[in-house]
């Protein structure tokens, strides 16, 4: 019997020292609040890894995107590590890089650059959350 997926968890990264992690936290939230409320649940990175009951049991149960500010990949690898493997993981650089977006700088708030990087990010992020949810 195929049991419809009907929700996908979002991983963002927590990072504070590079724009590219307040870019991760405010396009996850845009896809969250905006582009795809209710298909979408957020995970809090931070209490996922401080042994968050709830958060692991639903990663454990439905599919995440874990989204992360660089090769770090935070993220995805607390995921896999604690829950299992993200259905997809995105990488903020990545993303930026294949839409010709460069100079990011605030870490802090959104300057032009990190707004436009930000809604691009987004637009990235509700596409995987579709084509999970296919
Ligand atoms: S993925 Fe990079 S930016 Fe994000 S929390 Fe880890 S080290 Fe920081």
């Amino acid at each position: 019997m195929d049991i419809k997926v009907l929700k996908v968890g979002i991983v963002s990264c927590s990072g504070e020292a590079l724009p590219e992690g307040t870019v991760s936290r405010v396009a996850c939230r845009k896809v969250l609040g905006e582009l795809r409320p209710g298909q979408t649940v957020t995970i809090c990175l931070p209490l996922f890894i401080a042994g968050g009951k709830e958060e692991r049991e639903f990663a454990s149960k439905f599919p995440t995107i874990t989204v992360d500010g660089c090769e770090k990949m935070c993220a995805a690898k607390s995921t896999e590590k604690l829950s299992g493997k993200p259905a997809k993981s995105l990488m903020i650089k990545e993303i930026l890089k294949k839409h010709g977006i460069s100079g990011l700088k605030q870490c802090r708030g959104l300057g032009h650059a990190e707004k436009i990087a930000s809604d691009t990010v987004a637009e990235e992020v509700a596409k995987a959350v579709d084509e999970v949810l296919e």
